[in-house]
């Protein structure tokens, strides 16, 4: 049985198909690209436990971030003559919002945030000590430097769906865009985010799999929150923990 049909709610997902991939190595080390009808995403991974961040390239010189969770020079640099639109993160243990609020700063874009990953940070709903550090590093900003992040985001006609995805966190989201899904910490190649911590759930993190990803389709290509990109299909045939 094929994939249901998910245009009417994943529209971003109707036209554009990946007309072409383009992976280049570059000085950095792991540095990728991927390309794209409408956008070029490079994959940077940072820190120590070197969590992947993203900066997705639009038209018209602009740009969006998602997990900026350490090193904000070089996600800085990397960015430097583009206009950044927006922040995002997928959930908010330290390795994926490290470095927000300096990128938020060094690029007076907005950090768009779920209800949910605010309260979190705000300290109003505290879940173990990634949380807290990240609390303690995020409430830097001021309150007028997040909005909410909602079902859905545009940003200057490139559309984005907000998957919730919890499993790993209870925050967790995945970003759905024509390039494919940022799934962070939920979905690995051949691996799935530790469920070890307070608020994780192997259960909720398969049935999240299961529910929101599988469905959109084996050639979908998955961008996760460490290592190199899969696909779903290739997750749903070898990935041994689902
Ligand atoms: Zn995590």
């Amino acid at each position: 049985m094929g994939p249901p049909d998910l245009c009417d709610r994943h529209s971003c997902l109707k036209p554009a198909p990946v007309r072409f991939l383009l992976y280049t190595h570059f000085g950095m080390s792991n540095v990728n690209q991927t390309e794209t009808e409408n956008c070029k995403i490079t994959r940077m991974p940072v820190g120590f436990v070197e969590a992947n961040c993203y900066v997705v390239e639009l038209e018209g010189n602009t740009c969006f971030i998602i997990d900026p969770g350490a090193e904000a020079r070089k996600i800085l640099a990397l960015v430097s003559s583009l206009s950044c639109v927006g922040i995002l993160c997928t959930h908010t243990h330290l390795d994926h919002i490290g470095a927000m609020a300096k990128v938020a700063k060094g690029t007076g874009a907005p950090i768009f945030l779920t209800s949910e990953q605010r309260q979190i940070l705000s300290g109003s709903s505290v879940s173990g000590f990634a949380a807290r550090l990240g609390a303690f590093l995020v409430s830097k900003l001021r309150s007028d430097e997040h909005k909410e992040c909602g079902n859905k985001l545009d940003f200057g006609g490139f559309e984005i769906s907000v998957l919730k995805t919890p499993g790993h966190t209870s925050d967790s989201i995945s970003f759905l865009c024509e390039a494919g899904v940022f799934t962070g910490d939920l979905l690995f190649r051949h691996g799935v985010g530790g469920t070890y911590l307070k608020g994780s759930s192997l259960e909720e993190l398969r049935h999240s799999v299961v529910t929101e990803i599988f469905p959109l389709g084996d050639d979908t290509i998955v961008f996760p929150g460490h290592g190199p990109e899969t696909t779903i299909g290739e997750e749903r045939r070898n990935n041994p923990f689902l």
